[in-house]
């Protein structure tokens, strides 16, 4: 068949293949250890699931707006307000069926052929999968660990062109937990206004830092900055709803009302259910969060420590998300019984085969040096896996 050449330019999101194929082999009797899933492994709080029984019970069961219900628009900007000290009217909100939906509404609303999105790398699946199906040309700028993984003022400015039109901001970040600190916002601040270009501000892992950071809304930093900034978020990560499919958007206000026609033809509102307990989130206190947090805090510890321990593996701790971002380049190029491990891929499906632990390769963001593994899994899943990896990579000539 045919298909539109846009599908030929894009490929299924990494995270999610390989987070199928973990649970499949799972599903299959084998006992795989799954470090791919990016979502918390912990369950929806119970006041949020019951907010979403009580939806069902009481018949909110129908189409809302299609842009979403003015009771959760009203819980994001409250919480935009309480968190960020951000004011926005309701008409500057969009509710989506996930942050994804949300980015998608973005790309499809703002980018057209030929435009530029600058992405710094190592970046999320998404970013240039969704910028490549709109047409849009992804500029991905390479970022060092040794400088934190950071986009900064002077590397933005230098991959400028008249075609620019966005710049993605990820913090903290996905895959490496990068976190960026106040003035480095600035910098990029200072040169996505200077270059009227709009800054995408993904903040999905804003609740998830640790060593007592803060986090810093790149919006928060003024109002001509707010005014040039789409901020994303949602509700998968902070209080562990993956499954509910609720994320949102705030920014412009002529932007977030063509991304919402954008969504009416195509979706139509988020469900009705999700949104009910999406509320009862946002409104519900910290608790939660916390408890996520503190926990999150000592598996990164623990997962950072045991593969520094493994020879070859060099992990920096991470600031925040939920991922550690080992560098095993000295890995590659070794021997394992099937041949040479030319590539983080490669390795990614020996360590698959021979210790049944699922990762992510670093090619998935930009990064091919790297593996990604998720902690939001249980600390003896953790132990466990560690060992068994330790040992394949042992087993490499
Ligand atoms: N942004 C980043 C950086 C992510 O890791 C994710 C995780 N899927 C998302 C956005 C989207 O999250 P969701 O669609 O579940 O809100
Ligand atoms: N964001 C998560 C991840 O990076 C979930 C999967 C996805 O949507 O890509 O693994």
């Amino acid at each position: 068949m045919k298909l539109a050449q846009r599908v030929g330019r894009i490929s299924p999101s990494p995270t999610l293949r390989i987070t199928a194929e973990a649970k499949a082999m799972a599903a299959r009797g084998v006992d795989v250890i799954d470090f791919a899933s990016g979502e918390p492994d912990l369950d929806t709080p119970l006041p949020v699931k019951d907010a979403g029984i009580a939806a069902i019970r009481s018949g909110f069961t129908k189409y809302t707006a299609a842009g979403g219900t003015d009771e959760l628009k009203q819980a994001v900007l409250d919480k935009l307000k309480r968190d960020q000290g951000l004011s926005y009217d309701k008409s500057q909100v969009l509710i989506s069926s996930g942050a994804k939906h949300s980015l998608y509404n973005l790309a499809q609303a703002f980018i057209e052929a030929g435009d530029e999105v600058i992405i710094p790398a190592p970046y999320w699946v998404s970013y240039p999968d969704q910028v490549l199906l709109n047409d849009g040309t992804p500029v991905i700028v390479q970022t060092e660990e040794a400088t934190g993984f950071h986009l900064t003022g002077a590397l933005l400015e230098r991959h400028v062109t008249p075609r620019s039109k966005a710049v993605i901001v990820n913090s903290p970040g996905n895959p490496t937990g990068a976190a960026y600190d106040r003035k480095t916002l600035e910098g990029i601040a200072e040169v996505a206004l200077r270059h009227g270009l709009l800054i995408i501000s993904d903040e999905i892992y804003e609740k998830l830092l640790y060593d007592g950071l803060m986090h810093v809304s790149i919006a928060s930093l003024g109002p001509e900055v707010q005014a040039r900034t789409v901020v994303v978020n949602g509700v998968s990560k902070a209080y562990s709803m993956t499954g509910w499919r609720i994320g949102y958007a705030a920014g412009p206000k002529d932007l977030i009302a063509a991304m919402t026609t954008v969504q009416s033809q195509s979706t139509s509102n988020p469900t009705s259910i999700s949104q009910k307990a999406a509320v009862a989130a946002l409104n519900g206190g910290d608790a939660f969060i916390k408890e996520l947090v503190t926990e999150f805090d000592r598996r990164r510890r623990y997962m950072v420590e045991g593969l520094n321990k493994i020879p070859g593996i060099r992990c920096a701790m991470p600031k925040g998300a939920f991922y550690a971002f080992p560098h095993v380049g000295q890995l590659l190029g070794r021997r394992a019984p099937d041949g040479p491990l030319a590539s983080a891929t490669a390795l990614a499906g020996y360590l698959l085969k021979e210790a049944r632990t699922a990762l992510v390769p670093g090619e998935a963001f930009g990064a091919p040096e790297y593996l990604r593994f998720s902690y939001a899994t249980g600390m003896q899943n953790i132990a466990a896996g560690l060992d068994r990896i330790d040992a394949a990579v042992r087993r490499l000539s």
